[in-house]
């Protein structure tokens, strides 16, 4: 029976949890005030112009959602960039096919996968975040809706990746080849991936993450990149992760939210990548020799780390002290 001394309890219970979340908020405010941003960092030695871009947002006191986009819209119209966007090599039957995702601080997301014809898919990624009820439209669907919304369908294959493909075809073999520089004729990337995480300067964090994939890639294959949790994974109260190499694996671990999750529990960004990298190549130790994944982190503070499989994976990152620095994240192998 739920009489009058067990409400008095339970009602003292409850204030003093209360009470204890209350301490809780302004601990983690204090902590906050030693924060570090407007900060912005991203994948790859490409992340420096994509942070620039986006830190003409940031340094404004603009917000997080409109950096990361257009941060990475700088790799995506690169025509010297293979891996994102425009430019990005084809599918084995010479189809671009691009993948994109972006969340913000409240928990929205939006994604497009296998979608041809459009040159910025973080812009469409947006739009099914905020128009549609959805998270991912794919193919010819999410081609239809970029339309509708006035985007311009062009030819995204260049000559240059035409012909990279014409020379892969001679010998058609489908091998994803790990870290991607040097591998293709003339240094060219093979396949990468531009993941952005951004903190404005209200405390707020969001992320955008967007590729064109495997190079060569089976005709309908959709990597990681614009799957929540996979590709990306942002949760304001904690921080954000991205990631970049073979899809496969980091969809089959969730490598995203793993590394979020991990971070809740306090793991530092480092660490938490790290250990997300160790469950990849504790799966698969000889397929993970071979193979490159490389995840990178932020937390609440603006704290910030990566880790990858191999060598060879770089991360950028700009605050109010560095405009275009660019780490080598540690490694296993
Ligand atoms: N993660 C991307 C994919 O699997 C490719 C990459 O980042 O290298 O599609």
């Amino acid at each position: 029976m739920y009489n009058r001394r067990k409400f008095i309890k339970v009602s003292s219970i409850s204030a003093s949890l209360t009470a204890l979340f209350a301490s809780a908020a302004a601990r983690s405010v204090l902590n906050i005030q030693h924060a570090n941003y407007p900060i912005v960092i991203s994948t790859w030695d490409f992340g420096v112009a994509a942070n620039k871009e986006a830190w003409k947002t940031l340094s404004k006191g603009g917000r997080a959602l409109d950096a990361v986009e257009a941060g990475v819209k700088i790799p995506e119209a690169d025509l010297k960039n293979h891996s994102v966007g425009r430019a990005g090599y084809p599918d084995r039957d010479g189809h671009v096919t691009l993948d994109a995702c972006i969340m913000d601080e409240q928990g929205n997301c939006g994604a497009v996968a296998g979608m041809e014809d459009i040159a910025h898919p973080i812009s469409v990624a947006r739009l099914v975040m905020e128009k549609t009820p959805h998270v991912l439209l794919v193919g010819d669907g999410a081609r239809q809706f970029a339309l509708e919304q006035g985007f311009k369908s062009e030819k995204l294959l260049t000559p240059e990746s035409e012909k990279a493909w014409k020379d892969w075809l001679k010998k058609a073999e489908y091998k994803p080849v790990m870290n991607s520089e040097n591998q293709m004729p003339g240094g060219k990337y093979n396949h990468d991936t531009i993941g952005m995480l951004a903190i404005d300067a209200k405390g707020n964090i969001c992320g955008a993450c967007t590729t064109s994939g495997m190079a060569f890639k089976l005709r309908g294959r959709v990597g990681d990149s614009p799957i929540i949790g996979a590709g990306l994974y942002i949760d304001n109260e904690v921080g954000g992760a991205t990631s970049t190499g073979v899809g496969e694996e980091v969809i089959r671990n969730v490598g995203s939210f793993l590394v979020v999750e991990l971070m809740r529990q306090g793991y530092s960004p480092q660490d938490a990548c790290k250990e997300a990298v160790r469950r990849i190549i504790k799966k698969k130790p000889e397929a993970a020799k071979k193979i490159q994944v490389g995840f990178l982190a932020i937390n609440k503070k603006g704290q910030y780390g990566a880790y990858a499989i191999q060598k060879g994976f770089t991360f950028a990152v700009c605050d109010s002290k560095n405009q275009d620095l660019v780490i080598p994240g540690k490694s296993f192998y």
